[in-house]
């Protein structure tokens, strides 16, 4: 889809919510809908069809050049502000605004920017973030190549782990491997966690050396274009031990597996997002080992590492006594709306964090297909001892 189709299917979704403008100023919302990459900016897309992006003199001939078939208007101020003096000029009386992206003190500065006029600002939730969910032909393509490079990397990595080397220095190969390929940048800080480290389910690579025999996990991903990868391997260094007090390496290791087949299994277009947490989810209660798997299943990947939408348990049914039906209501309409769609690109990451012992996770970011989905990160999950 076109930038200008994205910016239409967005101002109409402003104008239903009763609102002149739409303010735009979370920095991947501005991409999706401009093309403009630079770090001050904001979009305010009219109701009508215009669009006006400002910016600061430091990127005046990178959003000319980015942002083509958008006016751009260049300041010396927060973008934000800038944005909101000209809407006051323009007479604009109603602007929606991502409530979730916008600090109280930044929404007083705005405020103020618009010299205080009546109620001007109205919350109207992430109708940007919500459209960017569902994923293009375009983005995919983008998606497809940052993900095979991800899996690249990983099969690189097997041959360079080795017991006694730091996990900064697992992490600092990875990456250096991942720049020479033309990654702009990582999706986060690439964990790296070996041994007993494994059981921290988001540890950073420290100086710690892998072990001669225990798992280490790696989670990372790569920016191409803007969008990122996200993926996740636990390996095993040396042989398993039989795990005399609790579940041995290999049996976690294979309810994890399972837990995550399960999970993709369950991808497809109309199904629940808490059923594909709860699927893979049942797998590790029936093990015995659901008590450690202490997060979520996955979560949208895009411009984010992390976006919509969120593959957790069902929120817990607050139908207590008093809840007014009204809430009841509401909660359905929440729960009814967090189904799959085509075209979204999901993780599925289920894990096991055994604290003073050892952890695995498996992660693949998939994309959602109306029969099932993708796996955009192919690499093997068979069990490896290096
Ligand atoms: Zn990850
Ligand atoms: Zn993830």
């Amino acid at each position: 889809m076109s930038l200008s189709g994205r910016r239409k299917r967005a101002a109409a979704a402003a104008q239903a919510k009763g609102v002149e403008a739409l303010l735009v100023t979370h920095l991947p919302d501005v991409r999706w809908l401009c093309g403009f990459t630079g770090s001050n900016a904001a979009l305010v897309l009219g109701c009508g069809g215009g669009a006006r992006l400002f910016t600061d003199g430091r990127y005046t001939a990178q959003a000319k050049a980015e942002a083509a078939g958008v006016r751009v208007s260049i300041a010396a101020k927060p973008a934000a502000l800038a944005a909101c003096e000209w809407m006051a000029a323009a007479g604009v009386r109603r602007c929606g605004f991502d409530e979730a992206q916008t600090t109280v003190a930044g929404l007083a500065a705005m405020k103020q920017a618009v010299a205080a006029k009546a109620p001007m600002f109205a919350g109207v939730g992430a109708l940007v973030a919500k459209l960017r969910e569902v994923k293009d032909a375009d983005e995919i393509a983008k998606m497809r190549a940052a993900a095979a490079l991800g899996c690249g990397l990983f099969e690189r990595m097997l041959g360079v782990m080795r017991a006694g080397m730091a996990e900064t220095a697992v992490a600092a190969e990875l990456e250096h491997a991942a720049r020479r390929a033309g990654a702009e940048r990582m999706s986060f800080d690439t964990i790296v966690t070996g041994g007993v480290r494994s059981a921290l389910p988001h540890g950073q690579a420290t100086k710690a050396k892998l072990p001669r025999r225990g798992f280490v996990t790696l989670d990372f991903g790569v920016v191409l274009e803007g969008y990122c990868s996200d993926m996740t391997r636990t390996v095993h260094m040396g042989r398993a031990g039989a795990g005399k007090d609790g579940p041995g390496e290999r049996a976690v290791y294979d309810a994890v597996l399972d837990a995550q087949l399960a999970g993709v299994a369950a991808v497809r277009e109309g199904v629940a997002t808490s059923d594909v947490d709860k699927a893979a989810r049942n797998v590790l209660r029936a093990a015995g080992l659901d008590q450690w798997f202490t997060h979520s299943t996955g979560h949208g990947v895009g411009l984010e590492i992390h976006e919509g939408p969120k593959l957790a348990k069902k929120p817990e049914e607050s139908r207590k006594a008093g809840a007014t039906r009204r809430n009841a209501g509401a909660e359905m309409r929440k729960t009814e709306a967090e189904t799959l769609k085509a075209g979204m690109v999901v993780t599925i990451e289920p894990g096991v964090y055994m604290p003073g012992k050892f952890g695995v996770r498996i992660e693949d970011t998939v994309l959602v297909t109306r029969s099932g989905c993708e796996i955009l990160t192919p690499s093997t999950k068979a069990w490896i001892e290096l």
